[in-house]
């Protein structure tokens, strides 16, 4: 696969800088049978540095995992060599089964069968809470 470009696939940019793999690990790239790439502290004129992922194969991707991650991600959809779409991610409304509640006398701790989910509660601030109890999720 030629670092520099993919003729169909995904490129997700502007990945704050260190932050890769956390979200190749996330999005359990590793389980895919194609080229994938990251570039760590490739050099950006808005961020100064960032990561980016090459997926040599057009997937569908987990669009909430990554906001949840990062929400200034880039989506770029590369047909033929050219790009045919961007787009950016979005804070999730709503986390399901990733962040666990820690409030011992929520109904999460006590209903092990239950799924664990915030709802983002403030955009701005980036605040989520519990949809059972409200508890605040821990940064
Ligand atoms: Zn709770």
């Amino acid at each position: 696969m030629n670092i520099d470009s993919i003729r169909n696939g995904i490129v997700i940019d502007h990945i704050q800088a260190k932050k890769g793999l956390e979200i190749y690990e996330a999005l359990k790239l590793n389980e895919l049978d194609c080229s994938v790439a990251i570039i760590t502290n490739a050099k950006s004129k808005k961020m100064g540095k960032k990561d980016i992922i090459k997926i040599d194969k057009d997937i569908n991707l987990d669009l909430d995992i990554l906001g949840y991650i990062d929400p200034n991600i880039t989506i770029n959809i590369i047909e033929n060599d050219v790009r045919v779409d961007k787009y950016h991610v979005e804070l999730p409304k709503e986390i399901v089964g990733i962040v666990k509640c820690k409030n011992p006398r929520c109904i999460t701790s006590i209903e092990q069968e239950l799924k664990h989910i915030f709802v983002l509660t403030d955009k701005e601030k980036k605040t989520y809470r519990c949809k059972y109890c409200e508890t605040l999720k821990e940064e």
